[in-house]
């Protein structure tokens, strides 16, 4: 469902990712591991339309996220409209919840499926209530961010991100601004998405035991490329590469 195909990405003279290929299977959960400035944030941004690329194609469902085909099959630029369509596809989760302040948790997660997809409010409203069931906030739904614990913030913001009902979902380190007693919570949640649903999920963590946990496959991401791939048992307990080894002995 998503595929990056040799895709480039600068700032300046320096390169974040280069020429990065890999692919993810509909309903598969993902992680990416690896030091920090490897590229893992830009894989998201990426996807979520926030960066541009300078080479390469990343595809969405079958279809290039930053190109459109023309007539004569060459692939030029996409124009708004088409970035604005395939986004719909893909749902974020982000480290600082980036929840609207001024907005009660139940217009939080009422607001881009009524505002952009012009979904009725009486529907939006009901699906709002089952997810906040789901993410287990349904006492909180009037009460403003700021009234809520992290935890409780970013439940919201995982609840904000499925009430767009996205194939895909995102997630960019959620549980590292979060006092250690609140992250079990969250990851309580993300984890029972990652069991009860269809849901592909992509996931940066620093969290490696829930990345076992949880993981179909891993991506250890070095210098903007993928250093080691497979399943979290072959990753985790016999790595190939000596940089893989010392990256995990250093997030023991
Ligand atoms: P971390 O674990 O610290 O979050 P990361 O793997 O997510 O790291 P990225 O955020 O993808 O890393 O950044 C990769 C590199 O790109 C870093 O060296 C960063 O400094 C650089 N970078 C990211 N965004 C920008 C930007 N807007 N302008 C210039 N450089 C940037
Ligand atoms: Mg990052």
């Amino acid at each position: 469902i998503i595929e990056f195909d040799k895709v480039v990405k600068r700032f300046g003279k320096y390169t974040v990712l280069d020429e990065l290929s890999f692919k993810i299977q509909p309903g598969e959960k993902v992680t990416i591991i690896g030091p920090s400035g490897s590229g893992k944030s830009t894989v998201l941004r990426i996807l979520m339309t926030l960066e541009t690329i300078n080479g390469g194609v990343v595809y969405v469902d079958g279809k290039p996220l930053w190109h459109e085909k023309a007539a004569d099959g060459s692939l030029r630029p996409a124009s708004e409209a088409h970035l604005r369509q395939l986004r719909t596809m893909l749902g974020m989760v982000f480290q600082q919840f980036n929840l609207f302040p001024h907005m009660t948790v139940l217009r939080n997660i009422t607001e881009a499926p009524v505002q952009v997809l012009g979904l009725p409010k009486a529907e939006a409203r009901q699906r709002a209530e089952e997810l906040l069931e789901l993410v287990g906030l349904t006492d909180q739904m009037h009460k403003y961010p700021h009234q809520l614990s992290g935890g409780q913030q970013q439940r919201v913001g995982i609840a904000r991100a499925l009430a767009m009902r996205p194939k895909v979902l995102l997630f960019d380190e959620p549980t590292s601004a979060l006092d250690p007693e609140l992250v079990g919570e969250v990851l309580r949640v993300i984890r029972r998405l990652a069991e009860e649903h269809d849901l592909t999920m992509l996931l940066v963590t620093h969290e490696m035991r829930f990345a076992r946990e949880i993981s179909d496959r891993v991506m250890f991401f070095d210098q903007g490329r993928i250093c080691e791939q497979g399943t979290p048992e072959q990753l985790f307990s016999s790595p190939t590469k000596e940089r893989t080894r010392e990256f995990l002995r250093s997030t023991l």
